[in-house]
């Protein structure tokens, strides 16, 4: 399916610059901020200004093609990969995808009633799961140690 299809499908006219928007954020795995984002396009598209970078996010993400991760620290960051997945949150800031298999394995471990009732309780309709992993430095070598004539 093309950008300009769907976008179609989902209630957005395709201007030059919604493509382009889409398309450089589909195309990457590393959770843009829409500043980075900006960034990225302003060389294929040089009339374009941050806010429409924003107003195109705002729109992208109130139909459900763009999904808006939140940061414990600093900038809002975006994925064109709408399918439940789980992130990882990694202590430099970057926002990476955890391996499928695995990410799958956590997701279907969260029990079905668990989400129905969140639903009733809360009044809200669950669309997807979107599972953020914070993640720490990585844990030192555990070598045991070894005693000499101990
Ligand atoms: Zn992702």
């Amino acid at each position: 399916m093309s950008i300009r299809e769907v976008l179609d499908k989902n209630g957005l006219r395709c201007t030059r610059q919604r493509e382009v928007i889409y398309e450089a954020l589909a195309a990457t795995k590393a959770h843009p901020t829409a500043e980075e984002l900006f960034s990225s396009v302003r060389s294929v598209e040089p009339g374009l200004s941050l806010a429409t970078v924003y107003n195109t996010l705002d729109a992208l993400t109130a139909c459900g093609l763009v999904r808006r991760l939140p940061c414990p620290s600093g900038a809002c960051r975006f994925d064109a990969a709408t399918h439940d997945h789980v992130h990882l949150s990694t202590s430099d800031g970057r926002i990476v995808d955890a391996p499928e298999d695995l990410s799958d394995r956590l997701l279907s471990g969260i029990p079905a009633e668990v989400i129905a009732e969140l639903e009733q309780r809360m009044g809200v309709r669950v669309r997807g799961l979107a599972l953020q992993v914070v993640t720490g430095t990585a844990p030192p070598c555990s070598t045991p140690e070894r005693r000499i004539g101990g």
